[in-house]
């Protein structure tokens, strides 16, 4: 029996370029973003240009986490303590903590076989408040018209979590432009890599210059080059408290030769995910997380249901894979390990009943594919779930 021997968790190196660009801000001592020399505009604020122009934004704001994206684009929306804000089930717990962390409450939204929000579930809920933080969880993309009629008719506001989604699209309009913001993570895991980092966009001068003061501008927003004009910041720099959250120029120096190899990456990614998908469609008892043709993904995870299947069933194939070296994440495992988490163990939350979504959730298996993996290894990869999966598959239709 093969046994794979390759690391889930093992990024790529960074390129030479963002090493040299590391060492260049390193050499010069000047680290925070606002401690530039006369007419240097400094690495952060030229990534904030450059990656509000990937994204087909106005602006950007670079920040200190995706998390604290999220949290700093609720505030900057104006959701009060106590506000519920709408968000779908299947997603990670910082989504549900930057809700919390504002003393706002999650009201959660059941999720469909293809990981996207259900939108009967979402009209239901939609008269319970005006804004829904929407988390393309693993990447899995929605029909972004259909959801703006739904919340346009409604009034509500949206604020995408694009921590899987940099670089993808739906109908070849950037993710994170439908929304009223979009809320990146530049945190190793994600698609460009800085250890911890966020980026927040959007069009609207209002919530720009709040988000700006909000991150700790120290009435320094004129050195911000991808903001609204000067006037904006009237009426916010006086009213806005600080809550500190900026990026720094160190990450910013890696992440911009990063953000120029974001379309190589993204081929390489697919790939490695078209290989796994297509060997996996032609397995018994497993189903495939069905993508629409206007969905520009980016393939760096891969998940697949095994429904229908007892949670001993689902337990076995797991340690199977895992013994020959293929580590899913199972969402249905009783106690959330790694990164996996469900809704039922944010116990910060008001507790909630997701009979669909439970279905769904406690069937669904996952998996990083780091570019460390070349095809091979994903042929490979495919091969071990393939086997584990058929040899505990109820044989019944065999008869
Ligand atoms: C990673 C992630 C975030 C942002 O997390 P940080 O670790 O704070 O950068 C937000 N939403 C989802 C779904 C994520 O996986």
């Amino acid at each position: 029996m093969e046994i794979f021997n390759g690391s889930f968790t093992q990024q790529e190196p960074l390129s030479q370029e963002a090493i040299d660009a590391a060492l260049r801000v390193l050499h010069s001592g000047r680290l925070h973003r606002y401690n530039v020399e006369e007419g240097d505009a400094g690495e952060v604020a030229l990534l904030e240009i450059e990656f509000a122009e990937r994204v087909a934004s106005e602006f950007c704001l670079a920040v200190a986490s995706g998390g604290y994206a999220l949290a700093t684009a609720l505030r900057a929306v104006g959701v009060k303590p106590g506000q519920k804000v709408l968000t779908n089930a299947f997603t990670l717990a910082p989504v549900p903590g930057a809700i919390a962390s504002i003393n706002a409450v999650p009201v959660l939204v059941e999720v469909t076989e293809n990981l996207t929000i259900d939108f009967d579930d979402l009209e239901a809920k939609a008269p319970q408040s005006d804004v829904l933080l929407l988390s393309h969880m693993r990447g899995h993309i929605c029909d972004m018209e259909k959801l703006l009629k739904i919340t346009n008719r409604h009034g509500i506001r949206v604020i995408e979590d694009c921590a899987h989604t940099m670089g993808a699209g739906w109908n070849k309009k950037p993710s994170g432009s439908y929304g009223i913001i979009g809320c990146f993570s530049t945190q190793t895991y994600k698609h460009i890599n800085s250890g911890e980092g966020g980026l927040i966009t959007t069009n609207d001068p209002q919530i720009m210059s709040k988000s700006i003061a909000l991150s700790g501008s120290y009435m320094m927003f004129e050195k911000h080059l991808s903001a609204p004009a000067k006037a904006h910041f009237d009426g916010v720099k006086y009213e806005t408290p600080n809550i500190s959250g900026r990026m720094d120029q160190l990450r910013a120096a890696i992440l911009r030769p990063q953000l120029k190899e974001l379309d190589n990456q993204i081929a390489r990614w697919n790939e490695r995910y078209m290989i796994i998908e297509s060997f996996l469609r032609r397995v018994e008892g497993l189903q495939i997380i069905e993508r629409q043709t206007q969905e520009n993904f980016v393939g760096s995870s891969f998940q697949f249901l095994l429904l229908n299947r007892s949670y001993a069933e689902i337990q076995s194939i797991v340690e199977g894979c895992k013994s020959r070296g293929v580590e899913l994440k199972w969402f249905g495992q009783g106690e959330p390990i790694g990164f996996t988490s469900k809704y039922d163990s944010w116990k910060y939350i008001p507790s909630q009943k997701m009979t669909k979504s439970d279905r769904i959730i406690n069937s669904i298996l996952d998996m990083r594919l780091p570019l460390t993996f070349s095809p091979e290894d994903c042929k490979l990869i495919a091969t071990i779930i393939g086997q584990e999966v058929e040899r505990k598959t109820p044989l019944e239709r065999n008869g």
